[in-house]
């Protein structure tokens, strides 16, 4: 029987108190008991055509493993799960959770199954339990494989053809592994002790991390092409929009990552030289960009005690709720309260950057104009000024409006790789370059995207390098 959910309501286990959570980096959310948990898992209709699985990049066979979450078999849901899916303990905390949104029971006032909260509950169980243990591949193939960059796309290619017996060696800029995931997405959304863990297994298993070696620099591109029978290029999408506004060098503004980064680092105990540090404290914060990374710098400039958060958007405000120009089951373009928002942050929308104002070169203000979309006559959305202009008092700005490219200079450009129309690295093969035996994988190649994207962009990647390695 799958009825449950005509008895049971979505319980979320929601957030960490604001007074508590804005005063640390801690993880925001918290979890249920497991009895409420397996209750949740109950509320799984296992509907004919699961739109869940559907929705979800990786397929996630969500109806199977909530039948047997619902059951108490942890494990058995643990082994589902990472049938089609590296690492749930990431997607499990910060995926938007595109199967969610398609949930037979999101038309049922929005009252879908907690597929995420599931998916990270179980994840946490098995670790707790002790039934993440590494599992080193018996024979080794003689293969060598090299994998570029170590965000969650080239993890999982790498985590794949280490199990298929090729030896493995993951290339990265950074100090430490983890791409966006530790140098990017704040504590307070995935704690970095989270990472560390699953890393421990990878190394177990036999994969083999260089970081702190940029690939076309510390390692030169004839070298890889050599020393290695198969590359994969996971360097992310690392070219950020700028505003190419007057007053752009004025001390006092950032790009997002620059700040996110920081942060991350700090938290992880390094210590930044004060003239390099960018402080929201006391500071009147301008986030210029409406999405998930401005939502961040939010949140992060509220934990650094900001005296005012305010967040910018030149769209208009999407609609509260549902929104019938993205119907169920596709993702709705609605309005999000991330729980940065939440900490206290005004926002706007409608507003584009005219200029960047200061005083003995030091940012104090950003002035805005109001804008208007309407639609032209070929059905396309056009932006005009309403001549409504006004002065946002700013002393620190983070430009938060997403990422254009991979970086071309260096490694790419010097591999010679074929560019697609938006500057990302073409897949003539899926997941494979215009050269030979390079490979792709995740942001680089996808434009910047989710999590859960990369994930599985890196399993396909494997894929395919497996085929080319073996046959
Ligand atoms: C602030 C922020 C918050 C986000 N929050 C979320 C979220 O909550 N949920 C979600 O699903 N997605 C989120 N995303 C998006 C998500 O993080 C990315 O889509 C994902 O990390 C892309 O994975 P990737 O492996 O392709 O690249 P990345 O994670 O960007 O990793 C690429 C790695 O390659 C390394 N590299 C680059 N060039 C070289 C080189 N030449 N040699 C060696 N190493 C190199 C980089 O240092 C980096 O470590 C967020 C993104 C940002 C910026």
């Amino acid at each position: 029987m799958h009825n449950s959910f005509l008895t049971i309501s979505r319980k979320e286990a929601g957030y960490r108190p604001i007074l508590e959570r804005i005063a640390d980096f801690g993880e925001v959310e918290q979890t249920l008991n497991q009895e409420d948990r397996m209750l949740q898992a109950s509320r799984c209709m296992d509907c004919g055509i699961p739109f869940c699985h559907w929705a979800c990049p990786l397929g996630n066979l969500m109806p199977e493993w909530q039948d047997v979450l619902s059951k108490g078999k942890w494990k058995d849901a643990y082994d589902i799960l990472t049938k089609t899916n590296n690492f749930p303990e990431f997607t499990g905390r910060i995926c938007p959770a595109l199967c969610e949104k398609s949930c037979v029971l999101m038309l049922s006032e929005q009252q879908p199954v907690t597929i995420r909260e599931n998916e990270a509950a179980i994840a946490e169980y098995a670790f707790q339990e002790g039934y993440v243990k590494p599992h080193p591949p018996k024979v080794r193939t003689g293969k060598k494989v090299a994998i570029i960059g170590s965000g969650p796309a080239g993890l999982a290619a790498a985590d794949i053809l280490n199990k298929k017996g090729h030896t493995v060696t993951v290339f990265e800029k950074d100090e430490e592994p983890g791409g966006l995931l530790r140098f990017g997405i704040p504590d307070f959304k995935l704690n970095k002790v989270v990472i560390d863990r699953r890393l421990n297994i990878l190394r177990e298993e036999g994969i083999i991390f260089q970081c702190g070696v940029e690939a076309g620099k510390d390692i030169e591109v004839k070298n890889l092409i050599s020393g290695f029978d198969a590359v994969c290029l996971a360097v992310g999408a690392g070219e950020a929009r700028d505003l190419k506004a007057e007053g752009r060098s004025l001390k006092g503004i950032h790009f997002a990552l620059e700040f996110l980064q920081q942060q991350n680092r700090v938290i992880a105990g390094k210590q930044i030289p004060s003239p390099e540090l960018i402080s929201a404290k006391d500071k009147h914060v301008l986030v210029i960009g409406g999405g998930d990374t401005g939502s961040d710098c939010v949140g992060t400039s509220i934990r650094q005690k900001a005296l005012k958060v305010t967040q910018i958007e030149i769209l208009p405000q999407p609609p509260v709720g549902c929104n019938p120009e993205t119907p169920w089951p596709a993702y709705p373009n609605v309005l999000k309260t991330s729980s940065s928002h939440q900490e206290g942050c005004t926002r706007a929308w409608n507003l584009s950057t005219k200029r960047f104002i200061g005083k003995n070169g030091k940012l104090t203000g950003v002035e805005v104009a109001e804008v208007e979309w309407k639609k032209n006559t070929n059905g396309k959305m056009e932006m005009t000024e309403t001549g409504k202009t006004e002065i946002i008092k700013a002393d620190l700005v983070f430009l938060s409006m997403g990422f254009t490219q991979p970086v071309h200079q260096g490694l790419l450009d010097n591999l010679g790789v074929d560019y697609d129309s938006r500057g990302n690295v073409a897949a003539i093969n899926p997941n494979q370059s215009s050269v030979s035996k390079i490979f792709v994988a995740g942001d680089v190649t996808s434009g910047a995207s989710l999590v859960v994207r990369a994930i599985d962009s890196g399993r396909k990647a494997a894929k395919a390098m497996d085929i080319f390695l073996t046959t």
